[in-house]
């Protein structure tokens, strides 16, 4: 089976996800997560940060829409100020909010990356569908027996981006 939990990119945070680097891979849209890529999963509403980051990728003529596994009512907290296109409940790494954020945005499979914090969720269901994943490490992990599981899960394919592009620092990340 082809390797899709391995990350395409790795990028300390998401302000490192310039709209330089992704006009030199080609890509005019972003299918990002929210908790623990953008923001914790405690903090209701958008920094200036989260702002001052998606503005500059809106100059750059980079579309970005929202797609979370949280509940509708996170979602619509969060995205009250940002206006934009965002699908709470989404299941990934089921495709179906992926590709309707895409229609919405109307960009094509071809132009489009998935950034998330989860491997089993944002970089299996972007790259499922052909899309680059961008993964960053969780802001601040819950820390119950579930989350350290998943964590321990990914770290193989962690260690695989990582000794691929040297990268060997990523690794403190993905500590269990
Ligand atoms: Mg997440």
């Amino acid at each position: 089976m082809k390797n899709r939990l391995t990350p395409t990119y790795m990028f300390a945070t998401y302000r490192d996800v310039t709209p330089e680097f992704l006009a030199a891979h080609g890509i005019r849209a972003l299918l990002s997560d929210i908790d623990n890529t953008l923001a914790p999963y405690e903090q209701p509403e958008p920094d200036d940060d989260i702002r001052a980051w998606i503005a500059a990728l809106q100059e750059a003529g980079i579309r970005i829409a929202l797609v979370s596994n949280n509940h509708a009512a996170r979602v619509e907290l969060f995205n009250r100020t940002l206006g934009l296109p965002a699908f709470p409940d989404s299941h990934k790494p089921g495709k179906k909010y992926l590709l309707r954020a895409m229609e919405e945005m109307g960009v094509t499979p071809a132009e489009t990356a998935v950034l998330g914090d989860q491997l089993l969720t944002d970089a299996y269901a972007g790259q499922r569908m052909g899309l680059p994943a961008i993964i960053v490490p969780p802001i601040r992990d819950k820390r119950n027996l579930f989350f350290r599981f998943k964590r321990l899960l990914e770290r193989r394919f962690i260690r695989k981006y990582a000794k691929l592009h040297g990268r060997e620092d990523y690794m403190k990340f993905w500590k269990v």
